[in-house]
């Protein structure tokens, strides 16, 4: 029996009629960009992730870039990340003209490694006035940028201290973890902003691209919103913004959708512990690790195995849906090589990136679906259940 990585239109079956209707309203108002539907979406959006505000834009990688640029982030600054997450992480960085500077992440957990961050910090930064500057090359260090990967939170308690000590204000790459929890707090409500992603595959998912930035700073706000509209008041441009709003059609679409999310996670949450469980029989598999603080949306299901390549293999034979999210570590990235990192600058990604299978967990997944998967691993290692 196949099973897909992703089947959509499994969730938006029930929600079928509402889009509909959404899209002949959208029509016959003829209001496409901006108006109520959008800002009944920010207001939706920014109650859901528990911030004072959430500014739509056209897309994840835009909530990134605009967050970080309203945030400070001037040419030339450097910027803290992970290398091993989705090119659009570091992408947004370096495309306003700053630098990506990487830190190892977690090997257990695949997200950014506090240790690490607090590390390279005390070897190679230094504090000046209210801001931190990179000892060596002299450049300011104006944010760090968590990925909250797979839709798990990074350790933000200790990201926070690390923020405050250092004066470097926190962007959470939360494109992956919209719902998540640290602590009880939302992704996107712990940093100075929070970047969105609706991207279809992400758990809310638009009918498109979209995205956008949450933030309790109204002023901050204020600003993304101005730089998504190329940065002006009116004809008065005080900064160089660009063209990245959120369609007024996708903003009704995902204001439909934000009904039925926390019903979605639950799907994927039950699909994982069903995971956790029948896959603790396979002992080759290393089950993704959620700290005891965390609570995941689960985006993805991400296990780490000997003989990957081989098992992709045998999981594509069988037209089992599965990926790897990513194979490349972003050091590695030709566009990235002046950036001077080698292959072992980051150990835990380089591994990470060579041992990680995705498999399907989306919420509409049947148990026999489920079984298939197990199954299918277990045959591989030879685990009984082949
Ligand atoms: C999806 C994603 C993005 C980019 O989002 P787009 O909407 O595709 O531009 C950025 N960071 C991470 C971690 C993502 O998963």
């Amino acid at each position: 029996m196949p099973v897909p990585l992703l089947d959509i239109s499994r969730q938006h079956e029930p929600v079928r009629e509402e889009l509909i209707e959404a899209f002949r309203e959208a029509l016959a108002s003829s209001r496409f960009i901006k108006g109520p539907v959008l800002e009944s979406f920010e207001k939706d959006f920014a109650a859901y992730c528990g911030t004072r505000r959430a500014v739509g834009c056209a897309s994840g990688t835009d909530a990134l870039g605009l967050a970080l640029q309203a945030t400070g982030v001037e040419r030339g600054d450097e910027v803290i990340t992970s290398p091993f997450t989705f090119f659009a992480t570091a992408g947004a960085i370096a495309r306003i003209g700053a630098k990506p500077v990487f830190v190892d992440i977690d090997e257990a957990t695949f997200n950014i490694s506090p240790r690490a961050m607090e590390e390279w910090l005390e070897d190679s930064a230094d504090m000046e006035g209210a801001g931190a500057f990179n000892k060596v090359s002299g450049r300011r260090i104006t944010a760090m940028v968590p990925v909250h990967l797979f839709g798990q939170m990074c350790n933000m308690d200790e990201l926070k201290k690390l923020s405050r000590g250092w004066q470097i204000p926190v962007v959470e790459d939360a494109c992956q973890a919209v719902g998540a929890t640290w602590k009880g707090e939302k992704a996107g409500s712990v940093g100075r902003a929070g970047c969105f992603s609706f991207f279809p595959s992400k758990n809310l998912g638009a009918l498109g691209d979209g995205g956008a930035v949450t933030t309790n700073d109204e002023e901050l706000a204020d600003r993304v919103a101005s730089l998504r509209e190329h940065g002006g008041q009116g004809y008065v441009h005080r900064d160089v913004g660009t063209n990245s709003r959120l369609d007024a059609i996708q903003a009704a679409f995902l204001r439909i959708k934000l009904a039925h999310l926390e019903g979605w996670h639950e799907g994927r949450r039950r699909n994982a512990e069903y995971y956790y469980k029948a896959l603790s029989a396979v002992p080759e598999v290393r089950t993704p690790m959620i700290e005891p603080e965390a609570e995941s949306v689960y985006n993805q299901f991400t296990i780490s195995v000997p003989r990957r390549d081989e098992l992709l293999e045998h999981l594509r034979s069988k037209q089992i849906g599965c990926a790897v999210y990513y194979p490349i570590p972003l050091h590695m990235q030709q566009c990235f090589r002046h950036l001077g990192y080698t292959e072992e600058s980051f150990p835990a990604s380089l591994k990470a990136s060579g041992e990680v299978v995705s498999i399907p967990v989306f919420g509409e997944l049947t148990e026999a679906e489920l079984d298939e998967v197990v199954s299918a691993i277990a045959g591989f290692y030879g685990a009984g259940k082949a």
